[in-house]
């Protein structure tokens, strides 16, 4: 199996039917691109940038987060690379930001929030991303967004350090595509609000289900209640991709979900664009889709959304996984 799957590194990910989606990979650091490119990723879904802040004393300086930005932008030659803002908080702490212990972390001050709000800290992102995207095909993408307020401080803010980079006379790409994460069902529900002021969706389901479910995605003892296939889940999904689409826009996923080969079927039916995921399970998806084909899951797809149960689901996919296999 291996062996065919290292023959599907330089294709491109087309259904049995003749749909092209895009595999992508997650990546935390410059340093795993390598490991994209072996992989046969068409791009980068998701760049977490919070690794470039952990791990030290102090804030990286802007100089810094160019250097690593430009870095992966450059060696992905033109694929598209989608770079999230800062996403610090929830689980991930850092200490010389010194913060005030929360009861309820990832219900707190994390992520668009505390950037919205550090405004210095995130400018300084901001601008690093805008410098760097000259060297490639750089997309930025806002995390945790609940409300079009957020989405609109962060945009303005975009666009007063892009006029003042302008001013400086520092060159910025005129066609840097801004998104967000669709991790907080408010935005899900809604995605039509969303839709009219975002070049693309990137729905982020580790968050998605846990705030869905209300179970926190860290602790065992309500591991069950994280149910990927549950047909609320799904519902979420299709909202999110129907309103993307009625606005011309497109919608990735970039999370655990994407990559797992139960859900492939489920999202190539409700019409997902790209799939993000880590490098390694690249090749074992793209193998996958070659043999699905994106117009026969349509109603199938839709139907799973009016089962009563996650279990249902699964064993209704995996019926037909047998058959297609
Ligand atoms: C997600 O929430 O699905 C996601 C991709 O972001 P993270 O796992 O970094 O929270
Ligand atoms: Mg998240």
């Amino acid at each position: 199996q291996k062996e065919q799957w290292a023959k599907l590194v330089n294709e491109t990910t087309i259904t049995k039917d003749g749909q092209h989606v895009e595999l992508a990979a997650n990546i935390g650091t410059p340093n795993d691109v390598e490991g994209v490119l072996r992989n046969g990723g068409e791009g980068v879904g998701l760049y977490r940038t919070e690794f470039l802040y952990m791990d030290r004393t102090e804030l990286p300086t802007e100089e810094e987060q160019f250097e690593a930005y430009k870095e992966v932008v450059e060696k992905m030659e033109g694929k598209p690379v989608v770079i999230r803002t800062l996403d610090i908080g929830g689980d991930k702490e850092l200490s010389y930001l010194d913060l005030p212990k929360e009861m309820n972390p990832f219900l707190g001050f994390r992520a668009i929030r505390l950037c919205l709000e550090e405004k210095d800290i995130f400018r300084t992102q901001l601008r690093a991303l805008l410098r760097a995207s000259v060297f490639g095909n750089l997309k930025i993408m806002f995390p945790m967004i609940a409300t079009l307020e957020e989405l609109r401080a962060a945009k303005a803010m975009l666009a007063e350090e892009k006029d003042k980079l302008i001013s400086e006379n520092i060159q910025v790409s005129e066609e840097i595509e801004v998104g967000m994460m669709v991790e907080i069902p408010s935005t899900a529900v809604a995605a039509e609000l969303f839709a009219k002021e975002v070049d693309f969706f990137s729905i982020g389901t580790n968050d998605l289900i846990q705030y869905t479910m209300a179970a926190d995605r860290m602790n065992e003892r309500v591991s069950y209640l994280y149910q990927p296939y549950h047909p609320a889940i799904l519902r979420l999904v299709k909202m999110v991709i129907d309103a993307a689409h009625n606005h011309g826009k497109w919608a990735g996923m970039c999370g655990e979900m994407a990559g797992d080969e139960v859900a492939i079927p489920l999202l190539l039916g409700l019409g997902l664009d790209e799939f993000s995921m880590s490098a390694t399970s690249i090749l074992p998806a793209r193998s996958q889709l070659l043999t699905l084909s994106k117009a026969d899951l349509q109603s199938f797809a839709n139907d799973m959304l009016y089962l009563d149960t996650a279990d249902e689901v699964e064993q209704k996919v995996n019926e037909l996984l047998g058959t297609v296999k």
